[in-house]
């Protein structure tokens, strides 16, 4: 089968969104002729590269998904991934849409299911006849596996997404699991992403209450993001922040319809959790759509594999570490002033600890994060440019965490998702070594890395951590 060459080609340049329409680019509409496009930004100056060209929610889109793939040049005879729940909500409407490549569905079998060795081994022999695409139908652990080895065989890909569960549809990153440790591999990003609401909304409700948590984990997300762009003059777009967050507002909104089960509403969602994939893909980094809030749920997930234990879903933890966030930005900031400086974990203390913490992947995360926090001057002139940042827009926003957080809370124990980490089977030590060493799963400027520059972090993790179950920190 000749290769689809055209997918390689550089996606046509287009002229930028009219200002008039910045406020709006999260609605769908707005959105969707900058989709497959390139621009040049006329707020930050970047180009931003939309990669994924279609994005379709509807009840027509796996009826419609051939004609649909067919008007954007797939041809041939392509491979579909299936796990035997995925096959049954939604196969046979699948390949019925797909006829006229007449695809070739694999299913995979067993419940226990991760994105690891094993499938992209098994997705690997399935394609013995060199497909020209690959679709994937499922969520997180499909969508992964179908993607690396897209991006490997050099083969476009489509995503058809079967539960609001989390925001890497429109990712380009894959998180495998190889050797038991959680990698993250490069990967690539879907041509398109089809769904439809009715399929969304039967999936399990903890899948929509675990998408809710990966939305939620964006308002901490962007804060962050906004002190790395004033701290460490990190590269930062005010139109793909303003998208993230005006999606996520919406979002927020539709709490009590998602807990309905609305099919309407969990399609929004999953439009929402869409659209900061393609915030990702404008920015070429998860900035816009994940921080502090995702290095604690690293950790615990890392535990998780440390363990093997079944894990839970990414959007869970996520969920409940944008709680802990928000509480610990209203710990240092919620008086409206800067935390009273606390002594730093001397170096020595700092890498016992990590070595402890993250067992033999412990050199690799010495050696790309630095032993201790900015101190002296460096951190004086940083500290002089947040006082400004917070005045400017930081205690605002953490003011709003006194009742976006109950809210939020509340928000994610109606739909049945989880709010503390006893309820996922974490004890103390597990939520304090999360809080307290996530922040080396990367090199990146968080809450987390503030916490610590300020001397806080270590207590506050403490506190925190042997206080969440006992209901007394939110
Ligand atoms: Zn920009
Ligand atoms: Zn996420």
């Amino acid at each position: 089968m000749d290769r689809l060459t055209r997918f390689d080609e550089p996606l046509p340049e287009t002229t930028p969104p009219d200002p008039a329409d910045w406020g709006s680019l999260s609605a769908p509409e707005v959105l969707a002729p900058l989709l497959g496009r390139r621009f040049a930004c006329p707020a930050c100056g970047a180009v931003h590269v939309l990669r994924t060209r279609r994005i379709e929610t509807s009840e027509t889109a796996l009826a419609r998904s051939g004609e649909l793939l067919e008007g954007m040049g797939f041809a041939g005879q392509p491979v579909v991934l299936f796990d035997t729940r995925t096959y049954a909500a939604c196969g046979p409407a699948l390949t019925d849409g797909l006829a006229r490549f007449s695809p070739r569905p694999m299913i995979l079998q067993g419940d226990d299911l991760h994105a690891d060795e094993r499938l992209v081994g098994s997705l690997l022999i399935a394609m013995s006849d060199d497909p020209p695409f690959l679709v994937s139908c499922g969520s997180g652990c499909l969508t992964d596996t179908t993607r690396y080895v897209a991006l490997r065989c050099r083969l476009p890909f489509v995503s058809v997404a079967t539960a609001a569960s989390m925001d890497g549809y429109a990712s380009s990153n894959t998180p495998l699991i190889v050797g038991g440790f959680k990698i993250s591999y490069p990967g690539k990003a879907p041509e398109a992403i089809l769904s439809d609401p009715r399929v969304l909304a039967k999936a399990p409700r903890a899948m929509t209450a675990a998408g809710f948590g990966d939305v939620l984990a964006k308002i901490v997300a962007l804060l962050d993001w906004k002190l790395a762009r004033d701290l460490e003059g990190e590269s930062y777009c005010p139109l793909v922040a303003d998208l993230v967050d005006k999606a996520v507002g919406e979002c927020l909104a539709l709490a009590g319809d998602l807990a309905g089960g609305s099919p309407s509403a969990v399609a929004r969602l999953l439009d929402v959790l869409s659209l900061t994939g393609v915030a990702m893909q404008m920015m070429g980094t998860s900035r816009p759509a994940s921080g502090a809030e995702h290095h604690i749920s690293h950790l615990l997930e890392m535990r998780d594999i440390q363990r093997g234990r079944h894990g839970s879903l990414h959007g869970d933890k996520v969920g409940i570490g944008t709680l802990v966030s928000m509480a610990m930005y209203l710990r240092m900031f919620g008086d409206g002033a800067l935390p009273a400086q606390r002594p730093t974990l001397p170096a020595a203390a700092w890498e016992r600890e990590v070595r402890r913490v993250y067992g033999p992947l412990a050199d690799e995360a010495i050696a790309k994060n630095a032993p201790e926090p900015p101190s002296g001057a460096a951190w004086e002139a940083q500290r002089r440019r947040l006082a400004r940042s917070m005045d400017e827009y930081g205690y605002a926003a953490v003011r709003s965490f006194r009742t976006l957080l109950p809210k939020a809370r509340d928000d994610m124990a109606a739909l049945g998702g989880p709010t503390r980490p006893d309820q996922l089977g974490y004890g103390p030590e597990d939520t304090f070594d999360a809080i307290c060493f996530g922040k080396e799963v990367r090199p990146k400027f968080t809450l987390l890395r503030l916490a610590e520059r300020f001397g806080w972090l270590y207590d506050l993790g403490r506190e925190i951590a042997d206080g969440l179950p006992r209901g007394v920190i939110y």
